[in-house]
């Protein structure tokens, strides 16, 4: 059971006035350590997906029109958490003209505004691998710029929808041109061998990947792909090791990590 002061405040805030974060919309298992500790993670550009990514709990479909209001909304949230350091991610929206992009770019710019000391990390989609978006992105100057791979070459047309593996690489690539810190995190248990992630930790660290999450992949439902291997805490633990050993600069391997877990430690990177 979650507890602790940090967290009992942040909750009553997030209660009263009715803010969203992915901590609480995706019952997140480490939402006492990270609220406790200062760190959130929030969705934007609505909560429907164009993409259907065989993993992902996230509803698809046609997603509601961009609500004008949400940059402003999403920092005044985190002004009232009093956060210290916090994660955006979206929902993929393939069908708008700039994929996203503009909302990104007034989401990060007005955070930052109106939260001069917190620290803010980015959790991207793809955006078709078109270059200027992503760089656009980074010119609002958020701290660390992650985009997930997800799992191993070999599975990604399996469970990913519309994502490619290779042209995600090139987005991770594109985000360490810009100078940011460059994040990417696989999940295990769907099937991939060990060959297969020391090869896609190979693969991130060629690109200029600095930090690397891997945690358990857990199935969100019993029409989502199912899990077919519980990976032993030690496994994590071996490739925590490797993967330092190999040059990224953090990694956070076990079971129960996700993309932002320990989020606050990665802008050091
Ligand atoms: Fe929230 Fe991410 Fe921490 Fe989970 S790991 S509680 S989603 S910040
Ligand atoms: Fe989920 Fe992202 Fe895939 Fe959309 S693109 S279904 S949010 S993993």
């Amino acid at each position: 059971m979650p507890k602790g002061e940090s967290y009992s405040k942040v909750k009553n805030l997030v209660n009263q006035h009715k803010l969203h974060t992915i901590c609480t919309s995706g019952n997140c298992p480490n939402i006492g350590e990270c609220w406790n500790r200062g760190t959130a993670t929030f969705m934007i550009l609505g909560d429907i997906c164009t993409r259907d990514c065989k993993f992902c709990g996230v509803t698809t479909g046609k997603p509601l029109p961009v609500n004008e209001d949400e940059p402003q909304r999403v920092a005044k949230s985190i002004q009232l958490m009093q956060l210290k350091h916090v994660v955006i991610t979206s929902v993929d929206r393939d069908d708008l003209p700039d994929l996203g992009a503009g909302v990104w770019v007034e989401t990060i710019r007005a955070v930052k505004q109106l939260n001069r000391g917190t620290k803010l990390e980015v959790l991207i989609p793809d955006f078709q691998g078109k270059k200027e978006l992503i760089i656009q992105v980074a010119n609002a100057r958020p701290e660390v710029i992650s985009h997930n791979l997800e799992t191993v070459e070999r599975l990604t047309p399996t469970i990913r929808s519309a994502a490619k593996y290779r042209r995600s690489l090139d987005v991770i690539a594109t985000i360490a041109e810009t100078g940011a810190v460059a994040k990417s995190g696989i999940m295990l248990g769907l099937g991939e061998t060990e060959t297969e992630v020391l090869q896609a930790m190979d693969d991130l660290l060629e690109v200029g990947c600095k930090v690397l999450t891997i945690g358990q992949y857990l199935a969100p439902s019993k029409e989502h792909l199912p899990v077919a291997e519980y990976i032993h805490p030690e496994q994590f633990e071996k490739y925590r090791t490797i993967g330092l050993e190999k040059g990224f600069s953090f990694v956070e391997s076990s079971p129960l990590v996700r993309s932002s877990y320990r989020a606050e430690q990665h802008a050091e990177a």
